[in-house]
This record gives C-alpha cells, structure tokens and sequence, in this order.
C-alpha cells in the first residue's frame, strides 16, 4: 500500500484519547482530558432538545445560522466592546475547525507560523497541514512569561500567523496587556496575522477580565478570534466554534471552512445563540464555580507535596512532581499515577515537539466534581503515602537537600 500522508501518518493518537482511554480501562478519576463533569446549563440544553424536535433539520447557511451569527457579535460588543457585526463572524464546527480553518486559509508553502510552547496540540498538524512551518517560542515556569526578545527571536518577514492562546491550555496563564501589547507590536511590524485561541475566554478567574487581542490598536483587521460554546456553556461534545475577525478574513477563511465541515448542526447553533445571550450572573458564576474547584483541587494537590504552579484561567493546574520523590518523563509519570494510584492527569511533555528533558509536570483539570476532585484527592494520598521503597528514598533524599 502506498504511504499516507506523512503530516498525518506520521502521528499518534491525542494524548487526550489516550490518556481517557488509559482511565476508563484502570477505573481511573479522569482529570486528564478538559472535558467538565455535567451537562452545561439546563435551559441551554432545553432550547436545543426543543430544536431537535421543531428543526430546523437541514443544512443551516454555511457561514452559521443569522441568529448565532448575531448572537456572537452582540456578546463581543457586550464584553469588549468590539466594534462588530454578524457579517464579522463565521460558525464552525468547534474550535478546533475555526484553527484548521484559518490555517489553511492564510497560510501557504514558505510561510512561517509563530507559536508559544507548551501548546495545543492540534496547532503543529494543522499549520503542517498547511505546508507552512513552526517556529516556537519555549515559555518556562512559573510565570511563562513572554518576552521581547523571544517574539523577536521568532518572528521574521516569513512570518505570516502568530498564535496566541489566553487564557493559555496548558499551562492556565492569562497574557497581560503588556504581553499582549508585544504581539500586537509584532504583528503589525512584521505584517502578520494573529490567530487568537480564546476559547477559554470565560473561564478568566479571580476577578479578572479577558481582553481579546482584538482590542488593541490595529489589530481589527490582523486579529482572528476564536470562541467554543464547548467552554463557555461547558458542553465541549456539542463542538460549535466561532470565528470574529475582518470582513475579509471573514470571507477567506469561510472558503476553507466551506470544505472542511460546510457547516454545524443547526439546532445546537439556535441553543448557542440563546446561551451568549444569557445575564451576567450565568458568566460570573462560571468563572466563581471554577475559581472554587482550582482552590480545592489545588489545595489538594499542594498538601500531598506538588508544587502547584499558579493558575489564572482555564480548565487546567500544572503541578510538578520532583519534590514528591517520584522520578521519570512526566509521560511515563502519568501512565503510572493512572495505572497504580488510580488518577489520570496529561503529561506536560505532550505540549511540545521537544520536550525540555527535566519536565517534571502534570496538568490536572479541575473542571469536574466536587466528590471526583475529592477522590482523586483521597487516591493520591494513599498513593504517595504507601510508595515502593525505592521511590521513599528518592523523597527522603530530595528532602534532605533541602
Ligand atoms: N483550543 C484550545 C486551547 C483548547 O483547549 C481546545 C480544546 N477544547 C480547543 C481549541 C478546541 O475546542 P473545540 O472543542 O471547540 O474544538
Ligand atoms: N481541549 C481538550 C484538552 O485540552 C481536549 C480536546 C480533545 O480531546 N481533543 O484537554
């Protein structure tokens, strides 16, 4: 048989499937792939059960029904005060269409993508996709900061898209303005395009706010902004997207969008439109239940002995595992605590080409129950009271070098 397509067959199964498929087959409290536990708001969900009923049944407009479209727009006027229309906005088939979708319409063989390690992990395939190529820039813990020089070593005239995800999956960062304002500097230097992965927009905890890329100065028509009700109302099956960008990028992504999915089930795009529409307390309450699961999970998972890095947004907590004693690729780490103390988190290594050889972290979601954040607690506990020996004297070596 003739080889596929190495871009793909070069690949292995997402980490996510992996490592859920690791947890159901050891009965493992899943805190691994960002998928919350329940179903999203009830009257969400009611307006699509009634939808499904009622229809509409057959292929919405392309570009996303009128209502969803509006919808979009009205809730990036609300919370940002961008300037926007429906005509502004596409609907896809998730996020991760929106990212292929925009990649593939901007980027050609030569042209050079800008992205931040650790990053998402459908990025590098779709950019390869493409035929353009990566250059990444490593943030470090605990901070990830972003600097000028690192923009600056990055970027160059070849540079036709920077991605910046924020708030960031994996790593839970949310970029300050002056980050932010550094991207936009670029970008318009450079002449290049910015790929906003806000998917965790409502997900910005501790009183903060978001600020979309698109609101600095110039960057209306360079800035494509990325949604997922899958976040926003906690539904991540559902996998409707939204893109808000310039008329024109609008159109030129729309043409590649046109033959990835077409377009995405017209009454969970009817149930979207009713949910952005939905009051204040519907967002701030979001972020508060959040807010208080990272505190728990993250008080947890400190008292076991993780260092918990600090986490601003997201689903996501980077904790490190070195001061625990416990030695090994965080990869080979992860399987471990999922096969013996019975927890599946994502191994950091995941998030990049080239992994930095001593990363000793692990992303744990704490979108999920109170009870299963508490007995992956319980689990991890027992785990690490009653280690192997061998993985004591490691912990008591490391503890008298302290
Ligand atoms: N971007 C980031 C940073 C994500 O974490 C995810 C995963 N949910 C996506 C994109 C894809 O979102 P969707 O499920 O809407 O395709
Ligand atoms: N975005 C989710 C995560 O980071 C996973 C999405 C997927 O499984 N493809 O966990």
């Amino acid at each position: 048989m003739k080889p596929g397509n190495p871009v793909f067959s070069s690949l292995g199964t997402t980490i996510f499937s992996v490592m859920s498929a690791l947890a159901e087959e050891h009965g493992a409290v899943n805190l691994g792939q960002g998928a919350p536990d329940g179903g999203g708001p009830d009257d969400v969900r009611q307006v699509a059960a009634q939808r499904v009923i009622d229809g509409p049944h057959q292929y919405p407009p392309f570009r996303g029904i009128p209502e969803l479209r509006a919808a979009v727009a009205a809730h990036d006027r609300r919370f940002y005060g961008l300037p926007v229309t429906p005509d502004n906005v596409l609907v896809t088939s998730g996020a991760t269409e929106a990212l292929m979708a925009a990649f593939l319409a901007l980027l050609a063989p030569g042209d050079e993508a800008v992205i931040i390690d650790p990053s998402y992990d459908s990025y590098r395939p779709a950019i390869a996709a493409a035929r353009a190529s990566v250059r990444a820039i490593r943030l470090t813990p605990p901070d990830w900061w972003l600097s000028r020089e690192a923009l600056a070593t990055a970027i160059s005239p070849k540079t036709k898209v920077i991605v910046i995800n924020t708030p960031m999956n994996p790593t839970g960062k949310v970029f300050s303005d002056d980050e932010l304002s550094l991207v936009a500097e670029f970008a318009a230097r450079f002449d290049a395009y910015v790929i906003c992965d806000e998917v965790y927009e409502h997900l910005v905890l501790d009183g903060r706010r978001h600020r979309p890329l698109m609101t600095f100065d110039g960057m209306g028509s360079r800035a494509i902004r990325i949604g997922s009700a899958g976040k926003t109302f906690s539904l991540t099956g559902w996998k409707v997207g939204y893109i808000t960008a310039s008329v024109d990028l609008i159109g030129l992504i729309a043409k590649a969008h046109q033959f990835l999915t077409f377009t995405t089930p017209p009454n969970l795009q009817h149930a979207v439109a009713y949910g952005l529409a939905k009051d204040d307390s519907y967002y701030v309450g979001l972020a508060a239940d959040m807010e208080s699961r990272r505190d728990q999970l993250a008080a947890q998972l400190a008292e076991i002995g993780f260092v918990v890095l600090p986490c601003q947004g997201t689903y996501f907590l980077i904790a490190d595992y070195a001061p625990l004693g416990l030695q090994g690729a965080a990869d080979v780490v992860a399987k471990r605590l999922t096969i013996d103390a019975g927890v599946a988190t994502i191994p950091m290594t995941a998030f990049y080409a080239e992994p930095p050889a001593d990363l000793s972290l692990l992303r744990f979601c704490f979108a999920k129950s109170e009870a299963a954040l508490s007995e992956a607690g319980r689990r991890l506990r027992r785990y690490f009271a009653n280690r192997p020996a061998g993985e004591r004297a490691a912990l008591d070596a490391a503890e008298a070098a302290t």
